[in-house]
């Protein structure tokens, strides 16, 4: 999820460790596998660490952190190809610990915000009429309707005026989908506040709190077998590692692709709800200008594009000399299939109508997470009639299979703070059933 969101609006207006001791089981080969080293799986393996209970993380990739990806190399310059934000600072449990690992945290606000045309900012719609839709959106649509019938976010904008149509770029941006295909429910459920970026990046954090963690790298788990009556076995090109529990932390869309197969399969309601948590679409383009910085705001709009639905956000960061397009949902995968040419042209094409077509860019760099078979895209959405989606895949399986990530049922799901709390969460269940069984 990215900085264009509900919570920053919204804000701008208006773990425990479980201390077990667990001795080794005399038929598995550890108490607890984890797959994935993403933020769910460094953040479940450091509570089971700390609660003394043996665990070996199974990452598919050549590295740790997943989503979470800082780019120095190919710009000169930290480029997060991945998450930028924490989200709601006063309730993300990452915020804490950046602080604890003395890293820099600056604010950022969608507050900061303006929009463009032909090289100069506008004023119908003005960006104050666009916070005023969504604030009146929300009074009239989001609270008196999200509990009682969910419906299509984007149906309760049904012939948007111009600034209306802005209201609609940010749940686009914020979902990394159309509207018109996330469910109205899932987003009330998510919490608004203030953000934070870490300076120096997302992957410094998460990677430092993986220290000290057993990853094996490399070791894509493709088979996992439930099927006698305790334990879990992990298959893959490593070989086969039994456990007591295992921690699923891939992607919901990586997931439902069939990528792992169970033996035996998942049940039913597990996998309509894996099937209704999709992967939604954001790329970004980074491009480096030369000093100095054109004089913008935090982040700026192209008000042509997004009154032909062409969804998008310039997020500004001078400190870098560096512009990033933020593109989402149908756009961003149309571009996608065209090639990565097709989405650099597109921001090159953004930043043009924002700033003027005398703009020249030194370097630029674009992401590619719905070609990554490991991703298949930015983050999941709950469908439409299926606010309960999260609820369900969180839920245990006998114990033994449990489900964390950024698609787990949490009013931070869809972020890395989410996905935090979902591996802590999951991690302190079974340190607790770990330790019951031990009395
Ligand atoms: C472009 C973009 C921008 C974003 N912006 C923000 C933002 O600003 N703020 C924010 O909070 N969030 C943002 N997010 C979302 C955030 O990145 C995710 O919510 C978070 O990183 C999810 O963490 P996770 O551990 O659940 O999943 P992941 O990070 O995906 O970790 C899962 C891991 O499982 C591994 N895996 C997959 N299959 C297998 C297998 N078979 N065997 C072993 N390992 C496997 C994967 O390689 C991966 O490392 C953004 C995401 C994207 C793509």
């Amino acid at each position: 999820m990215t900085a264009i969101n509900r919570r920053t609006l919204i804000g701008g207006l208006a773990a425990s460790t479980v201390a077990f001791s667990v001795r080794a089981s005399t038929v598995t080969d550890t108490d607890v596998i984890i797959i994935g080293a993403g933020v769910a799986g460094i953040s479940a393996a450091r509570q089971l660490k700390a609660a003394g209970v043996r665990t070996i993380i199974f990452e598919a990739r050549d590295r740790i952190g997943g989503r979470v990806l800082t780019d120095t190399q190919t710009l000169g310059r930290a480029f997060d190809r991945g998450p930028y934000w924490l989200h709601n600072k006063a309730t993300n449990p990452l915020v804490p610990l950046a602080r604890e690992a003395g890293i820099g945290l600056v604010e950022s606000s969608f507050e900061n915000a303006n929009i463009f045309n032909q090289g100069a900012p506008i004023n119908n719609p003005s960006w104050k009429d666009a916070k005023e839709a969504f604030v009146a959106w929300e009074m009239r649509q989001l609270l008196p309707f999200a509990r009682i019938n969910d419906r299509a976010l984007g149906a309760t904008l049904p012939n948007p005026t111009p600034a209306q149509r802005h209201v609609a770029n940010i749940f686009a941006v914020e979902m990394g989908e159309d509207p018109s295909l996330v469910s109205l429910q899932g987003y009330y459920n998510l919490e608004a506040g203030e953000d934070l970026i870490p300076t120096g990046g997302m992957g410094p954090l998460i990677l430092g709190l993986a220290n000290g963690l057993e990853v094996r790298l490399s070791s894509p788990v493709s088979t996992l077998r439930w099927d006698g009556a305790h334990g879990v076995t992990a298959i893959g090109s490593f070989g086969q590692v039994t456990a007591r529990k295992v921690i699923i932390t891939v992607p919901t869309g990586v997931l439902a692709s069939g990528a792992i197969r169970f033996d035996p399969a998942l049940p039913s309601d597990k996998q309509t709800a894996l099937s209704n948590l999709p992967m939604g679409a954001l790329e970004k383009v980074a491009m480096v200008l030369p000093a100095p910085m054109p004089d913008l705001p935090e982040y700026a709009l192209s008000n042509s594009h997004i009154q032909q639905g062409q969804y998008h956000a310039l997020f500004v960061d001078p400190s870098k000399q560096m512009i990033t397009a933020l593109i989402p949902g149908p756009v961003s995968r149309a571009l996608h299939g065209e090639g990565a040419a097709a989405l650099e042209a597109f921001a090159m094409d953004l930043l043009k109508n924002v700033i003027g077509s005398q703009v020249r860019v030194q370097a630029l760099s674009s992401t590619n997470w719905q070609g990554d078979p490991l991703a298949l895209g930015s983050y999941p959405h709950q469908t439409v009639g299926h606010a309960n989606a999260r609820k369900i895949y969180s839920q245990s399986v006998e114990d033994r299979l449990f489900f964390a990530g950024d698609g787990g049922d949490d009013s931070l799901a869809v972020t890395v703070g989410g996905a935090w709390r979902q591996g802590q969460k999951n991690a302190q269940i079974i340190a607790r059933q770990l330790g019951a069984k031990r009395r």
